[in-house]
């Protein structure tokens, strides 16, 4: 049978296809190192598991929920939010759904219309722009300043805005680049955002997960104005280690919530209830792990960083949060004798068993992702293989 013509321009998710080519050659038996995936590699906290657990037991976990989450849930996310960052919602303004992933792909279907646009800085988390072609808008990408993290200004914002523009979407700390918005550059995105009324979309996602003293600020924090004109997106998948769970949620306009929880009721019913009591205990509980795994990833970041760059024609600054590094190999490539960071990635995973995501995935043709939520044993051995890869491939 046909496809729709929707689902044929379609791409799959290049991180999620990376993770998979990587495991199939592993089922045939490969040691592949694998740094593809933005997945802790830790096992979720001991109380989520069993919060989750007596969930079951109780028989809680057996039935439908409401749409947009448990109550108590939705009260565990205000709180949270006010602890952390010190910003109040109402109960009304929040909504749990299926991962942040299905919460992003509701608040897409929710605002666009036909060619509305979304200006989506570069190099950007996989899924944005698949997302906002899936609900028939248009992506518009505005490329940020590789010497400064790749972060993009007001200038090159009000570049990209038209009377289409409807909304911007903001990750920091940024999957792929770990770059932070300072304070003062978001409170200058945040007013030109009031200016032209368009929503900001605050991925906020890995806010904890900065390190070296780095600070994140949330930029609904930064004044009224900027909260109402911002659409926050959290989840428990990466500060508490529970990817498999598939919990996130939105904080925001109630009207947005509300038609975003509309869509969830014919589309999913409710995120799973099981995960709900688990995330419930995530973020009212003990938050001693969260710092915990935090100060463990710091430990690899400070140490693979340094490996990393080291790497000849490797070019990258030192990442401030999230868990990745994003370097710019082109001086590799062309070493190497590549005109392709693709043929690159797809080589060194054959030929030297280290699969990292191409940079093609996020945008920008000269770099690749490595993820190092994986232990140091593993990082260091992929360094020394793609090192072996880099000098083998520059003989020739
Ligand atoms: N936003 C960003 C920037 C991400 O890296 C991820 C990782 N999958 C998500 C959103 C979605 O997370 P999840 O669906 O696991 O909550
Ligand atoms: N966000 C993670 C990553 O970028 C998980 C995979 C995905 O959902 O894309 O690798």
């Amino acid at each position: 049978m046909e496809v729709s013509n929707r689902v044929s321009r379609l791409k799959p998710s290049a991180t999620l296809a990376a993770a998979a080519k990587a495991k199939a050659l592993k089922e045939q038996g490969v040691d592949v190192l694998s740094l593809t995936l933005g997945e802790p590699d830790f096992a979720t906290p001991k109380n989520i598991q069993q919060a989750a657990i007596a969930s079951i037991e109780d028989g809680r976990a057996s039935y439908y929920t409401p749409v947009a989450g448990i109550p108590a849930l939705i009260d565990s996310i205000v709180k949270r939010t006010e602890i952390d960052y010190g910003i109040t919602y109402k109960s009304n303004e929040v909504m749990v759904g299926t991962g942040a992933k299905f919460i992003l792909y509701a608040l897409f279907q929710t605002i666009l219309n036909p060619g509305d646009e979304v200006i989506i800085p570069i190099p950007y988390w996989v899924s944005y722009d698949a997302q906002v072609e899936l609900a028939e808008g248009k992506s518009v990408f505005v490329e940020g300043h590789q010497d400064n993290g790749f972060k993009v200004t007001v200038e090159d914002l009000e570049k990209a805005t038209t009377d289409k523009t409807k909304a911007f979407i903001l990750n920091s700390p940024c999957n792929p680049t770990g770059a932070i918005y300072t304070a003062d550059e978001l409170e200058k995105i945040g007013n030109w955002a009031v200016k032209h009324n368009i929503l900001i979309v605050a991925d906020d996602i890995y806010g904890k997960l900065v390190y070296n003293g780095n600070v994140f600020t949330p930029i609904a924090t930064l004044s009224e104005e900027i909260k109402n004109q911002t659409l926050v997106i959290n989840g428990v998948s990466k500060s508490y280690a529970m990817t498999g769970w598939r919990i996130g949620y939105a904080l925001g306009d109630k009207q947005i919530i509300s038609q975003m929880t509309k869509i969830a009721s014919q589309a999913t019913s409710n995120p799973t209830a099981v995960s709900q009591y688990a995330a419930l205990e995530a973020l009212s509980g003990d938050q001693a792990e969260v710092e915990k795994m935090r100060q463990v990833f710091e430990e690899r970041l400070n140490h693979f960083y340094q490996r990393i760059s080291d790497l000849p024609g490797f070019k990258l600054d030192k990442p401030q949060g999230a868990f990745y590094l994003y370097p710019d190999i082109s001086e590799c490539l062309v070493n190497c004798g590549y005109d392709n960071v693709t043929n690159w990635v797809n080589d060194l995973l054959e030929e030297a068993h280290v699969a990292v995501v191409t940079g093609e995935g996020f945008g920008t043709d000269r770099h690749i992702r490595l993820s190092y939520a994986t232990d140091l044993e593993t990082l260091d051995k992929s360094v020394d293989q793609i090192a072996m890869f880099i000098e083998k491939k520059a003989k020739k």
